[in-house]
């Protein structure tokens, strides 16, 4: 699904990460951990092609991204989606318009899409708060609604910065078993966090790998935590 290879990212002279190798194969289930300011973010942006590696290879479905023209790297995006760290929302926009953009943007026939969406937010548990608009919210139902917009595409990928971040560990956990349902469904799923206690809570339903970045390279983590 993504391969990088040997990969280096910088923002300006000094290299943020350096000779990254990471496979992510179909259906796998991966965290992404590290200090903060390691570059997880920069490493999810890569991933979403917002960023382009400054060295090695990095290849998407198959495809090398640096040789992917806009309208290639826009239609590579609709099949991964995306939680950011800050989940930000339309505040004059009801929650179930704010989740109906993505399918607005790419076309799709909203009405036809309104049970599809409706099944979306009664997954995540947001059925009763669909008129609510997003200042409303607190800040687990927040980042619920984050997950719901980034899958309402039916991504095969899913990338989660921090889903986790703001919220007690009764609604991590919670969010935990959605992108856990996610991954059953299929989903190769990649989330970065830095809560050590989410990543074994995870180990003990689902089979993850872990990945850690350390002094700018990527370390594939052993079993123990
Ligand atoms: P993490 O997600 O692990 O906290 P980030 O990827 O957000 O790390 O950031 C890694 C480093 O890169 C930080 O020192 C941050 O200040 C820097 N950085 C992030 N974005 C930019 C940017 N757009 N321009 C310059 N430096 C940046």
């Amino acid at each position: 699904m993504i391969d990088l290879s040997q990969v280096a990212y910088s923002y300006g002279n000094d290299a943020l990460l350096s000779d990254i190798s990471l496979h992510l194969a179909p259906g796998s289930f991966h965290f992404l951990t590290g200090p903060s300011g390691a570059g997880k973010s920069t490493l999810l942006k890569l991933c979403y092609m917002e960023l382009l590696p400054t060295a090695g290879q990095m290849s998407i479905f198959g495809r090398d991204v640096t040789g992917l023209g806009r309208d290639d790297i826009a239609r590579t995006r609709r099949r991964i989606g995306v939680v950011h760290q800050d989940c930000q929302f339309l505040d004059h926009l009801p929650l179930e318009e704010n989740l109906a953009l993505p399918l607005t943007v790419s076309g799709r026939d909203e009405t036809a899409e309104a049970s599809n969406l409706h099944e979306l937010m009664t997954w995540v548990g947001l059925s009763k708060r669909a008129t609510a608009l997003p200042p409303q919210l607190s800040g687990g139902e927040r980042q619920r609604a984050a997950l719901a917009r980034a899958v309402i595409m039916d991504p095969e990928i899913l990338l989660a910065d921090e889903p986790t971040g703001n919220v007690d560990w009764e609604m991590s956990l919670r969010l935990l078993q959605l992108l856990v349902e996610l991954n059953r469904m299929g989903k190769t799923i990649l989330v970065a966090t830095h809560d050590l206690n989410l990543i074994r809570a995870a180990k003990s339903q689902v089979q993850t790998r872990v990945l850690r970045i350390a002094n700018r390279t990527l370390i594939h983590a052993g079993a123990d935590l």
